[in-house]
């Protein structure tokens, strides 16, 4: 008999709930689960092409030391041995842990338990810091807390919908079909695109804003002072429940119409129209994304943003408000159990010794971690100056998609001691590991993860573990009781894991931080085997809840969310040497470093290789040709060759490269390579979307 399972799609962060099922003769197929609330039955290409991706080619099948085959014993007892004589050589921070947003919530939590609150540091970040970190940056500035206030139900209420920085169409396709579904019922929709290319989000756009790279805080600031020239300010919102109003208008209130056209790039008239629709609008939805955190000032971008939705008091109500939309399928449950360097488990802060104090109660840890780690940019840097001496790095592949990333090779390389755990054994990053430990993969794996809505769905096996593969969380946890940390770390199974972070979210939580499913705690492995999606928080009786601050209630002191005054950033001077800024960013049918998507031919399909898009009269001064080769070269005297695609969707001066391609695929096509490692100095995440690059026929 076919056996289905219902499980959740590990691509993007809209998380759409999948059925597989598994024929008699082993055959899978999967198909959209019509009962999930993100998804209704839809799915996008990746997602329905996931069946075609669980070959077993490639896999890292068994643990390996220095390439040659080893048991699990001899590998854990040396991840835990080396561990523990490099940090009784150089002390806890000599150590860390690289983790990703495709690890489940049960995975990251025991990560985060062992680095925080047992070796003793916070040296633990992940790659969600490349996609999310400035929203969750802005999101405390703001809200005193990492709160999205809003859900998908919104996209489909709202009369006007802004997307900043975000090519749904390609990267977070289920939601653009939601959003494009309600416009073709209700067309008095209007939906306003914020982007320098016009990307296929356009197609539904009524109002398509080519702003220029990092011109949105301008553009918001004036949008700021405009609403409140022509009174579309919520007075009493402002007063009862905000603080700062004044300050942040007075920092967005400079500058005429030209001023703010120079700024941002884009016509008078685009400007004032986009202003009035959105002050002459009641039920406002801004989404905003990679084009927003990716920048050195994105934590200032989305501040901007999230003023002008406090100021107006338009948020936490149906069909209004501000959505983030994560990258990855579990940015945000990474976010929940702590898996950022800067922040502790159940969305306590590290700075805050009350936080810290509980955290270190509930676990009953030795070793509290109590000042912030190193984030992403500056862990390699570590790496790379030798204050690093070991790393583990889990699921995720930084030779490829860091900024830098030859200078992330070159550290690897050179640091005494790299584990690497990876469902694939031949990554650029796995190549540099002196230990190899075999993770399972999708349809393997069993846990939680959370979506950009707030909902936590399960994550459930339907095939055996191929050969020595093992959960993550169970390989962290092998290594924690080999550290001598055994009483804390012996789970019987993600269920187990489940309840103790569902426990730890409502550990003296009496209302004062938002995170919260406590009702989950006493959870046995029946009712964590059929937990339906839900959104938090929950309440003791189980209720969801869709929606944060329509009457305030922010996790602040004061109970007042903060308007943070942001100023315009200085715009960089060209330098002729270098005159394009190169966007990177993803393309509709791959995945990250195509490790999974790679293996089915319809998804490679779309684009066979990697590519620039350039403006046809660019590519005309530059003697380039459609398809001609090009070379790309950074300010970092590094070079990249790709396909040349001449497009009018790309604005002149700028070029895109997609993200997906790495060293095995084509050896001089890893875009990141020529990105710096510049980061925004309060989120730490990098300024992905703005490298200085030159470009030529090769
Ligand atoms: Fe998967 Fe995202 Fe596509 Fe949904 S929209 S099927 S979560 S890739």
């Amino acid at each position: 008999m076919p056996c289905e399972t219902r499980t959740t799609c590990p691509y993007c962060g809209v998380g759409c709930g999948v059925i597989a099922t598994v024929e008699d003769e082993g055959k899978v197929s999967v198909r959209g689960d019509p009962d999930h609330p993100a998804n209704y039955g839809r799915l996008c290409s990746k997602g329905s092409a996931l069946a075609e991706t669980l070959g077993l080619d490639g896999r890292a099948l068994y643990p390996e030391i220095l390439g040659e085959r080893t048991t699990w014993d001899t590998a854990l007892d040396m991840v835990a041995r080396t561990f523990t004589q490099t940090i009784a050589a150089h002390g806890p921070d000599s150590v860390a842990f690289y983790v990703s947003g495709q690890l489940l919530t049960e995975d990251y939590y025991v990560a985060n338990k062992l680095m925080k609150g047992f070796i003793g540091s916070a040296n633990i970040d992940t790659n969600s810091r490349l996609c999310m970190a400035s929203s969750v940056a802005g999101h405390r500035r703001a809200f005193g807390a990492d709160t999205v206030p809003a859900c998908y139900e919104d996209l489909e209420l709202a009369d006007l919908v802004v997307l900043v920085g975000s090519n749904m169409a390609w990267c977070h396709p289920v939601l653009y079909q939601r959003l494009a579904a309600a416009k073709a019922q209700r067309p008095a929709m209007k939906v306003v695109v914020i982007d320098p290319r016009r990307t296929a989000t356009c197609d539904i756009a009524d109002l398509h804003l080519a702003v220029r790279a990092d011109g949105d805080v301008a553009l918001f600031n004036g949008l700021l002072a405009h609403l409140a020239e022509s009174g579309a300010i919520d007075e009493n919102y402002v007063a009862r429940h905000t603080a700062g109003f004044a300050e942040a208008l007075l920092a967005a209130s400079h500058g005429s119409l030209a001023d703010l056209s120079e700024a941002t790039g884009i016509s008078g008239m685009l400007i004032r129209q986009f202003f009035r629709l959105f002050a002459q609008t009641e039920k406002v939805v801004t989404c905003y994304s990679q084009g927003v955190n990716q920048s050195s000032v994105g934590t200032d971008k989305v501040n901007a943003i999230l003023n002008c939705h406090l100021g107006t008091g338009r948020i936490g109500r149906p069909g209004m408000g501000p959505l983030s939309l994560t990258g990855q399928p579990n940015a945000m449950g990474g976010r929940e159990v702590g898996g950022l360097a800067n922040m502790l488990a159940a969305h306590m802060a590290i700075e805050n010794p009350v936080h810290r104090g509980r955290v270190q109660r509930f676990w009953n840890a030795p070793m509290m971690a109590d000042t912030p780690g190193l984030k992403a940019v500056d862990m390699f840097k570590a790496l790379a100056d030798g204050r690093l001496k070991a790393i583990w790095i889990v699921s995720t592949n930084p030779v490829v998609s860091m900024p830098d990333a030859d200078a992330v090779k070159a550290a690897l390389a050179a640091c005494p001691f790299v584990v690497v755990s990876d469902i694939q054994k031949d990554t650029d990053t796995a190549r540099l590991a002196h230990v190899l430990l075999p993770a399972t993969a999708w349809g393997e794996k069993s846990g939680t993860v959370t979506n950009s809505e707030r909902r936590i769905s399960r994550q459930r096996p339907f095939l055996s573990a191929p050969d020595e593969a093992r959960a993550d969380w169970w390989q962290f946890a092998e290594v924690a009781k080999r550290m001598g940390f055994r009483p804390h770390f012996d789970y019987s199974g993600p269920a187990a894991i489940y309840a103790e972070h569902a426990a730890l979210s409502a550990f003296e939580n009496d209302g004062e931080r938002d995170f919260d499913i406590g009702a989950h705690a006493g959870i046995d492995d029946h009712a964590y085997e059929d937990l339906l999606p839900f959104q938090w928080p929950l309440s003791q009786t189980g209720a969801s809840q869709a929606r944060f601050f329509a009457e305030g209630g922010f996790f602040t002191a004061d109970r007042k969310a903060r308007l943070v005054p942001v100023a315009t950033p200085v715009m960089q001077r060209p330098d002729p040497r270098f005159p394009f800024t190169q966007n990177t960013g993803r393309i509709r049918d791959h995945w990250h470093t195509m490790t999974r998507t790679g293996k089915s031919a319809r998804l490679s399909a779309h684009f066979a290789e990697p590519f620039c898009e350039i403006h046809p009269s660019d590519a005309n001064k530059a003697g380039i040709g459609d398809a001609d080769l090009v070379r790309i070269d950074g300010e970092n005297g590094r070079s990249i060759i790709v396909r040349a695609l001449l497009t009018e969707r790309q604005m002149r001066g700028a070029l895109f490269v997609p993200m997906h391609w790495t060293g095995e695929t084509a050896p001089s096509a890893r875009v990141d390579t020529l990105v710096s490692p510049v980061a925004d100095p309060i989120s730490g995440q990098p300024a992905l979307k703005m490298a200085r690059v030159a470009v030529s026929r090769y």
